[in-house]
């Protein structure tokens, strides 16, 4: 299926992802038109991870109003309950769905339609929604990290002005040279630690950029480097080594780009403007990025949102897709 065209993509198999497929098939898309990438081995697996067996699904979660403002609703109900739910509304919109398929990348092309893409295929539509909830975690070390260790550790390099600092970035992929790059920019002494003998995973900008900064000294390149444990040193971070063996570095800092991501992130890395922690959206969780959506969780701010608020920001995102992109055979009823 690789480099196929659809009308409608949803990035997402949570409740979000699932109510967007019922909506867009009751506005007339064909099933064929529709893509649902998921990276997890199933649908709503946040469900099926997170929520206790025991645990009763409360349509009014947080106080949330359950008032349903679209073709998908639920009462009260148990787990198993919600996903046997979730199962036949995915099975009757008859939607393509790619389960252990995660999004890594979505571009807008020439002729504005988005360009989506996982490890294993590149996708077209005019319209792209991303429903992934806000549980993206990104990847740990395996080695443990003590309390003490943690405050000087970061996954990313939004959560605090790194300047003036020494840093050790770990990683050999694309995020971890943006990493380097953006920390020198700030004027930090940054050494990358990768474990691989060259850096290959990178695009050619960003290996090109991370080469020419360590070759006029401004980042320190250490290559087949693997990192055996953190220990806490004086209000630093004292990195031990097993390669090369038996050497250390003190540092302010360690920032780790392992893989995985956070969603702000992820919408950070696809164009998407932010107003202070929230992207900015539309009435109809319209995106800066021209045929762009948000749904679910990731529409619902520091608040957290609930099944049925999902459904109906995929209702009211189905709406507005149905007025911009004439892929619908059947108007919407207003909410
Ligand atoms: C412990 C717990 C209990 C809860 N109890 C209730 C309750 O009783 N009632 C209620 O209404 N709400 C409850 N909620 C909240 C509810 O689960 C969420 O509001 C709802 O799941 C949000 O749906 P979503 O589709 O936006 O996101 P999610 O459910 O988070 O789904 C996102 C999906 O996207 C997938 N994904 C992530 N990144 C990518 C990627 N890059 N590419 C492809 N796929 C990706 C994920 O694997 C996941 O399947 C609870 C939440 C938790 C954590």
């Amino acid at each position: 299926m690789a480099d196929r065209a659809f009308d409608l993509i949803i990035v997402g198999a949570g409740p979000a992802g699932i109510a967007l497929a019922a909506e867009a098939r009751a506005a007339g898309v064909p099933a064929d038109g529709i893509l649902v990438l998921e990276k997890a081995p199933a649908h709503s697996w946040i469900i099926r991870k997170y929520y206790p067996a025991s645990k009763p699904v409360l349509a009014n979660y947080k106080g949330i109003e359950a008032k349903c403002e679209g073709v998908l609703c639920i009462p009260d109900l148990t787990r198993e309950e919600t996903l046997t739910y979730l199962d036949r509304a995915i099975r009757d919109s008859g939607a393509h769905v790619r389960y252990r398929e995660e999004v890594h990348r979505i571009a807008s092309e020439p002729d504005r339609r988005l360009r989506v893409e996982s490890a294993t295929g590149v996708y077209r539509a005019a319209a792209v929604v991303i429903a992934i909830g806000i549980l993206g975690r990104p990847n740990k070390p395996s080695y443990p990290i003590s309390r003490e260790v943690a405050r000087r550790v970061r996954f990313d390099v939004t959560g605090e002005r790194l300047r003036g600092l020494d840093i050790l970035v770990v990683g050999g992929g694309d995020t971890a040279m943006e990493y380097c790059q953006f920390l020198v920019q700030e004027a930090n002494r940054v050494t990358l630690s990768y474990r691989g003998p060259d850096l290959t995973r990178p695009n050619p900008i960003n290996r090109d950029s991370v080469l020419a900064l360590a070759g006029q000294g401004k980042l320190t390149l250490g290559l087949e480097s693997e990192i055996a444990a953190l220990q806490a040193a004086a209000g630093r971070v004292r990195v031990l080594f097993s390669r090369p063996p038996e050497t250390s570095a003190v540092v302010d800092r360690v920032v780790y780009a392992l893989g995985g991501t956070t969603p702000e992130n992820f919408l950070k890395s696809v164009g998407i403007e932010f107003e202070g922690a929230s992207p900015r959206l539309t009435k109809s969780f319209g995106t800066s990025v021209p045929g762009l959506y948000l749904a679910g969780d990731l529409t619902a701010g520091k608040k957290g949102g609930s099944i049925i608020l999902a459904f109906n920001t995929a209702a009211a995102a189905m709406r507005r897709i149905c007025e911009d992109h004439g892929i619908c055979r059947i108007s919407p009823a207003p909410p």
